[in-house]
């Protein structure tokens, strides 16, 4: 068995009893139980396609191939996408349906397969993906994260992403609980990012399109409540200068945002542009 097959073999290890993820919830997902992301072992999927409106770099001319998953392993009051990863809505797929799917997506012009939500339904990913590959993918894959990862779970995936999205969400703990149910948010995050940028570097392009490495987003909102200075901070001095940051500005109060008042408006362009101007210089490269 060589390392790609071991790696996929204890991707579904970690599901029993699950530790897939920060959370540990420890409920046996192959035995129907379900934790925290309220998905059992088979993924659900919300929705296939080319998508146009994610970074340029991910899109080139036929669209980034995205792959939406229900639930979610963050509880953010404020999630945009509630109905998919709070509501989990969606239809149950097979390994051969996910793969079908990669392939689909390739055969109309995709260039990349963007697994979104990935993290609680990883090794049903992995092992799709390889099967997909044996029948010919051969486009880069971008795992698209909250950034609510394990260090020892990214490992196993080391061989199949070309490029790692996390969200840097929080820089400080008591905001990462109260926002996401995640205090441990800061540190984990951290950690993971260190962990992606180790296994694929800074992002590549070819012709303006990404063909691997890392590229962070970061949704600034109201009043810095995502410590947006100290992870630029972060990113400038211990992951790389050269780090991709895509600094968000379309925060708006979602899902259960209009009763927390510390979230409930959107940020201002000043508040959006002096977090811009402090990543420029910090010497990151910041996407437009
Ligand atoms: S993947 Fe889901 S069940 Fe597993 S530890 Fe994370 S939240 Fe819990």
């Amino acid at each position: 068995m060589n390392q790609l097959d071991k790696s996929v073999e204890q991707l579904w290890d970690l599901m029993d009893p699950c530790t897939l993820c920060p959370r540990e919830c420890k409920v046996n997902r192959r035995d129907g139980q379900t934790g925290f992301c309220c998905i059992g072992d088979k993924p659900v999927v919300s929705s296939v396609g080319p998508h146009f409106g994610e970074e340029s770099v991910l899109v080139g001319s036929g669209g980034s191939g995205t792959i939406f998953f229900a639930g979610c392993n963050l509880g953010c009051v404020f999630c945009q996408n509630f109905d998919i990863s709070h509501y989990r809505h969606g239809n149950p797929a097979t390994i051969e349906q996910l793969a079908r799917s990669m392939l689909e997506l390739q055969y109309y012009g995709c260039c990349n397969i963007n697994f979104v939500t990935p993290t609680h339904v990883a090794p049903a990913i992995i092992a799709a993906l390889k099967l997909a590959r044996e029948k010919g993918l051969a486009v880069p894959t971008v795992y698209n994260t909250g950034g609510y990862d394990s260090v020892e779970t990214l490992k196993l995936l080391e061989g199949f992403m070309d490029i790692y999205m996390p969200d840097m969400k929080y820089a400080d703990a008591k905001i990462a609980g109260e926002l996401s149910a995640a205090p441990d948010y800061p540190h984990i995050n951290r950690e993971a990012v260190k962990e992606m940028h180790r296994q694929v570097g800074d992002l590549k392009t070819a012709k303006g399109v990404a063909t691997r490495g890392i590229l962070v987003r970061h949704l600034v909102l109201p009043d810095n409540l995502a410590g947006s200075f100290e992870i630029i901070d972060f990113l400038a001095e211990k992951i790389s200068p050269k780090t991709t940051i895509n600094v968000m500005d379309q925060y708006r109060p979602c899902f259960k945002a209009s009763s927390h008042p510390k979230i409930n408006r959107h940020p201002t362009a000043e508040e959006i542009q002096s977090v811009r101007r402090y990543a420029l210089s910090r010497g990151l490269n910041v996407l437009d």
